[in-house]
């Protein structure tokens, strides 16, 4: 399709956001409920206020579980194939409003139009599609296992929508009720998808959002009647949601953070691999859980490697997230603007040489360059930490094994990146490498066929394909006896 090269325009998104004033709130048992207090979203590539948005307090955690509860009995007495009609319905309405859940995500996040409208929208409708097949396919393939319950999922607020589709497709699926929060940041396109359930006719209390900050989150995590929480978020986070439930029962799966390595031998396709950078580190303003975020380039290639990639990174378009150009947006919110820079800071501080995109940066709105720290060690802080913004770090390797042992030389675990024109070589390396997905001459690549999460403190469980329904099922065995069976 072509959709030219004029900024996409908001008024969509703003004339949605106008007619749902009084909608901002929490959506419970198939109604909008608004709260006594609220915050604000802004858009953070110009730091406008787009909407009031309810903060949910326990009573309201409280009323969503309860019904949530309610609509369980019935949700689970549908068949597979009843269930599936419904994700197919929403679906297809994801679909068709699929130009206004990209300008209201970009609006709302800053990520530029061309990854909203062409990657985070379709992906997520993918994910109901695939989930709309596994939901028909329970009696054969899961004969022996349930749906747990009411399920507690937690988002964060770099791929608002998709998170979401993540979390709730294979929950609907396998027959669990919900209750779900987005980021503070990012509510708008989880109410924007509420309405849709509500036009899908999904079932009163099968889907209920609510709307809040870490708070909300806690009451969701410790309340006694959610047999399964599902985060997506930091390792600090994680590791709190994990003491919190040890001893509760509760099934829990953590997609956390990561620092994921980029592999570059020297022998693989340089301009391809500059390429598989860019989309490995500046996509989404490097604002990716699997952002490939450390750089290790064979010595014998490694002075050419970085020259190109530097000439690459001050071709880069920053700006306005509406504009059909633009390569990179804003960054979430001033306070992780900050973060990042200090953490380069520090990096400068202990040694770094720095390499930043000369480029102009808007003058208004939460904006940082792309960025590539050389001449760092293994135990610096910019290597270690994840810095969760377009910011690389990159250290040379003279044979595969050493590339091997500085990959694994992190906490984290969630994804790497190898580049080599020797496949075998590739393959080798890649089972050797601790990471939950590892590309061979590509990056970033998802499929909602394809079990995501990763190992280390990138935490455990996966999102996507048949490994992701196992978590939002129980395995029950009914025994019989002989006498029975024989009856
Ligand atoms: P965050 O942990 O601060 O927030 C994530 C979500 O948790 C938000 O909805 C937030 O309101 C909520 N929350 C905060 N405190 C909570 C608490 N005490 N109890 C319950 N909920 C709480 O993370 P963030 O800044 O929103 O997201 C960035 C992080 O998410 C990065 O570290 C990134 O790597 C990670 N991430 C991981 C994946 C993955 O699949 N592994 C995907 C996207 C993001």
């Amino acid at each position: 399709m072509d959709y030219g090269n004029a900024p996409e325009s908001p008024d969509l998104a703003l004339e949605w956001l106008a007619q749902h004033k009084n909608k901002m709130s929490h959506f419970i048992n198939g109604d909008w409920h608004s709260g006594k207090n609220h915050f604000a979203s802004n858009n953070p590539a110009s730091g406008e206020r787009l909407a009031q948005v309810s903060q949910a307090d326990k009573n309201t955690v409280n009323q969503a579980v309860k019904a949530a509860e309610k609509a369980l009995p019935g949700w689970q007495a549908l068949s597979g194939h009843a269930r599936s009609e419904y994700l197919y319905a929403i679906a297809r309405l994801i679909q068709k409003n699929s130009r206004l859940f990209a300008v209201l995500e970009t609006l709302d996040n800053g990520k530029p139009i061309r990854e909203s409208r062409d990657i985070d929208v379709p992906l997520a409708i993918r994910h109901f599609y695939h989930h709309a097949g596994w939901a028909q396919l329970l009696d054969t393939e899961f004969p022996d296992h349930e749906a747990i319950g009411v399920v507690g999922q937690i988002i964060p607020w770099n791929f608002p929508l998709l998170m979401l589709a993540w979390k709730i497709a294979p929950a609907l699926a396998t027959g669990n009720t919900i209750v779900i929060k987005p980021a503070e940041f990012t509510s708008l396109t989880a109410l924007l998808f509420a309405e849709i359930c509500q036009q899908a006719g999904l079932p009163k209390g099968v889907l209920n959002v609510v709307t809040g900050d870490g708070s909300t989150g806690q009451h969701i995590v410790e309340h006694p009647d959610i047999k399964k929480i599902a985060f997506t978020g930091s390792t600090a986070v994680g590791r709190w949601i994990r003491q919190a439930t040890a001893g509760s029962g509760k099934k829990l799966s953590l997609e956390l953070g990561g620092k994921s390595a980029f592999i570059v031998c020297a022998d693989a396709d340089l301009d391809a691999a500059v390429e598989g950078v860019v989309d490995a580190i500046w996509f989404n303003q490097g604002q990716v859980c699997c952002a490939g975020s450390r750089l290790l380039v064979q010595e014998a290639v490694a002075e050419r490697f970085h020259k190109k990639l530097i000439s690459r990174m001050h071709k880069l378009r920053i700006g306005d997230p509406l504009d059909k150009s633009i390569d990179m947006g804003a960054i979430i919110d001033p306070r992780q603007q900050q973060k990042i820079a200090s953490l380069v800071q520090a990096g400068v501080d202990a040694g770094a040489c720095l390499n930043q995109s000369t480029a102009e940066l808007p003058s208004s709105g939460c904006f940082y360059p792309p960025t590539l720290l050389t001449d760092v060690s293994p135990s610096d802080q910019v290597v270690q930490d994840e810095i969760f913004g377009p910011v690389l770090v990159s250290m040379t390797f003279r044979t595969p094994s050493e590339a091997v042992a500085l990959a694994n030389n992190s906490r984290y675990g969630l994804a790497a990146s190898i580049w080599s024109e020797n496949i075998n070589m590739a393959m080798h390396l890649a089972p050797l490498v601790q990471a939950g997905i590892v590309w061979i001459n590509c990056t970033n690549m998802m499929d909602a066929a394809a079990g995501f999460g990763g190992v280390k403190e990138s935490g455990f469980g996966r999102e996507g394909g048949k490994e992701g329904l196992y978590e939002y099922l129980t395995l029950k065995i009914n025994t019989k006896t002989q006498k029975d069976k024989d009856k």
